[in-house]
């Protein structure tokens, strides 16, 4: 093998790994050994021994897990060649297999992909078709019953709850009439294809010559099928993983495709690597101090050749108010006093909601933040409008976007006739739009309605056919379109303020932007692919605001921070219910939220600070909270426990007093 820069940093161990790509590979290490450096060195110095970028494929979890990968290995070879080898995550390969399939398994091959409030919007109306209004069946419940069977390959028919296996029908039915899929039926349809069509199985395995998995503990059964499916005779697959980190049970994962590696891929070279660059050794010993609680797990022993750091502080704070408060003014001293960057904090958290009121605090501070996992900037009611119209453009069928755009801006066509089109078209089994050009039901209109839905059929499919080219600048089409239609007036008149109608037409604007940009850069994908991407995006995990994804401290759950690292972390609201959660006692996932903890523990560099509230709202009423029962795991040597108390009480030292006055004259003076 033709020796190139990015192997000179690695140790023996990891250099092995980086340097077999005959073969199977299992790489089990801790976190921090350097896994994710190991595949992307091992891909750069594919390519050096002149392997083509396109036969070498890399999987990974996220799609920002993706990105970094891509451009860690565009520094050590070219940003060009790192453009050709695929790395994408596991949803995005299923619909590149999907696109070149699907007709194969009934589907027709311009099939949209339904994000979680698709969905959920879907799901919502099937409900209450089904059993009325006053059906108290949740929609996210009802989507994650599905979804579970759907991965534990469950058809509806296995449903005790009546109700349940009638949506759950439904949902599938309608899904499949709209010529629409979800993210489960992403991995699902793909398997079927690959796994019922033995040319396209070769085919695939003849493209991806090199295969890599990143995070491969998170794996669940369909994945690992998938994998067995495309991995060619050669058996060039290369998986590394942590099972210590394993935090995806509850979608499926499975612990033991780490066993089964060895069993499906046989005689696997296996690399263990020990030596942690990421963490300080106090912050090692305290996450090895937790993780040993945990049983059935391979023995690790993490170390660190960087010296002891500060013990962790494990801060018991009065409220949630206070904790937000001081956090974020923690951060804000380091930043100015030692000249931190923004970027190199990170707030994880365990549930999305505790985000929001540390969002406030960096807003009234004017710190930059970027939250991710909160509302996307797709799903934003006028970027999602706008979506819609490209989705029924691509995808007539889709009636989940029709029933979206169809009225907005009005256009002459009433509440009533919608209805009345999509009942037409349950009963006909079709999809509205066809329901609205057909011959008898438009014969039940009065005139003008029918005038209005042939104006309406006529943009649709004059747009359509424009798309259908896939060298079309559909960036430029769909700037024309909503001039066509007037949407910026539209929105104006449904803004409550000015400044509210101001923002949406700069997000439309921005979408149209971004628009601009994909069109540039991946010429040949056309609008389908563009609307591909963007779903894809919108992953429940990782959902982010673009915008804001550039500078600043990191919001975060702990489950989309895995494979990332930051110099100072704070993980919050550590109370007992929440770290571990409540659900974990009944549904005996203690260990896997103890995994949740260590993750969470080794994305810390240099510091980390644990908190802790005596008392939350919930609901608008204080409630009072114990502290994690795994405070008692940690090893006490390790970590400085403080009361907020003694922080508040504690004497001022000369910078922060200087600070303190400085900000007060800068108050003063605006
Ligand atoms: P995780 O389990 O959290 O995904 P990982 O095992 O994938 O962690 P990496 O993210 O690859 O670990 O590496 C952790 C950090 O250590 C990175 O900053 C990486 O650049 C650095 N690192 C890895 N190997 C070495 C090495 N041999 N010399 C110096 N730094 C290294
Ligand atoms: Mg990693």
């Amino acid at each position: 093998m033709i020796q190139h820069k990015g192997l000179i940093g690695l140790n023996p161990p990891q250099r092995e790994a980086a340097e077999t790509i005959s073969g199977p590979v299992l790489i089990l290490a801790g976190a921090g050994t350097g896994k994710t450096r190991v595949v992307t060195t091992r891909i750069a110095g594919m390519i050096y021994n002149d392997i083509p970028a396109r036969e070498i494929l890399a999987v990974t979890f996220t799609n920002k897990a993706a990105t970094e990968m891509r451009e860690r290995v565009a520094t050590m070879i070219s940003q060009e060649a790192a453009g050709e080898v695929t790395i994408c995550t596991f949803h995005s390969l299923c619909v590149r297999i999907l696109r070149t399939c699907i007709e194969r398994l009934g589907y027709k091959k311009n099939f949209s992909i339904y994000t979680q409030s698709d969905q959920l919007g879907l799901l919502k109306k099937i409900i209450v078709r089904t059993a009325g209004k006053d059906e108290k069946l949740d929609p996210k419940m009802a989507n994650m019953e599905i979804s579970g069977a759907k991965n534990r390959g469950e058809v509806p028919g296995d449903f005790d709850d009546s109700l349940i296996r009638i949506v759950y029908e439904n949902y599938q039915r309608d899904l499949k009439q709209m010529n629409a899929v979800d993210f489960d039926d992403l991995m699902l349809l793909a398997v079927r294809g690959l796994e019922e069509n033995p040319d396209l199985r070769k085919s695939w395995q003849r493209h991806f010559r090199y295969i890599m998995v990143d995070e491969f503990q998170d794996t669940n059964h369909l994945q690992m099928t998938l994998l067995r499916l495309i991995v060619g005779k050669e058996r060039n697959i290369c998986v590394v993983g942590d099972d210590d980190q394993s935090i995806y049970g509850w979608r499926g994962a499975d612990i033991t495709n780490i066993l089964d590696f060895e069993r499906f891929f046989k005689g696997p070279k296996i690399v263990k690597l020990e030596e942690n660059y990421r963490s300080t050794n106090t912050i090692l010993r305290l996450a090895n101090s937790l993780i040993r609680h945990n049983i059935d797990r391979r023995e690790k022993t993490l170390w660190s050749s960087k010296e002891d750091g500060e013990p962790t502080k494990l801060i018991s704070m009065p409220d949630a108010e206070t904790e937000a408060e001081w956090i974020v003014n923690e951060i804000h001293d380091e930043h100015r006093m030692h000249d931190r960057s923004y970027n190199d904090f990170a707030i994880l958290f365990r549930m999305n909601a505790q985000s929001r009121i540390f969002e406030e605090q960096f807003r009234e501070l004017e710190i930059p933040y970027k939250l991710i996992g909160g509302q996307s900037f797709y799903e934003r009611r006028e970027v999602k409008d706008v979506l819609a119209y490209l989705n029924v453009i691509t995808n007539n069928d889709d009636d989940v976007s029709l029933l979206r755009i169809i009225a907005s801006p009005p256009r002459g066509i009433g509440g009533g006739t919608i209805e009345a089109a999509t009942t037409f078209s349950i009963e006909r089994q079709s999809s509205v739009y066809d329901a609205l050009q057909d011959i008898e039901f438009q014969a039940s209109l009065p005139k003008r309605a029918q005038n209005a839905i042939g104006r309406f059929h006529e943009l649709i499919q004059r747009y359509s056919e424009f798309a259908s080219n896939p060298n079309a600048d559909y960036a430029e089409m769909t700037t024309t379109m909503l001039k066509e239609i007037n949407y910026d007036e539209y929105v104006k008149k449904n803004c409550k303020t000015p400044d509210e109608a101001d923002m949406r037409r700069k997000n439309v604007h921005e979408f149209l932007e971004g628009m601009h940009f994909s069109m540039k850069k991946k010429k040949k994908r056309g609008l389908r692919g563009f609307l591909d991407g963007v779903a894809l995006m919108q992953d429940r995990e990782e959902r982010g605001d673009e915008k804001e994804q550039g500078h600043g401290v990191s919001l975060i759950t702990m489950h989309a921070s895995k494979g990332l690292e930051f110099p100072c972390c704070f993980i919050v609201g550590a109370e007992e219910g929440t770290l571990p959660h409540s659900r974990s006692v009944e549904e005996g996932t203690r260990d896997e939220e103890r995994r949740l903890l260590y993750v969470g523990i080794t994305r810390a560099q240099e510091c980390l600070t644990i908190t802790w509230c005596h008392s939350r709202r919930k609901y608008g009423d204080p409630l009072p909270c114990m502290p994690s029962s795994f405070f008692k795991e940690l090893d006490p040597e390790e970590l400085e426990k403080v009361d907020y108390k003694e922080l508040a009480d504690a004497p001022v030292d000369e910078d922060s007093a200087l600070d303190y006055f400085a900000r007060m004259k800068e108050m003063l003076s605006q």
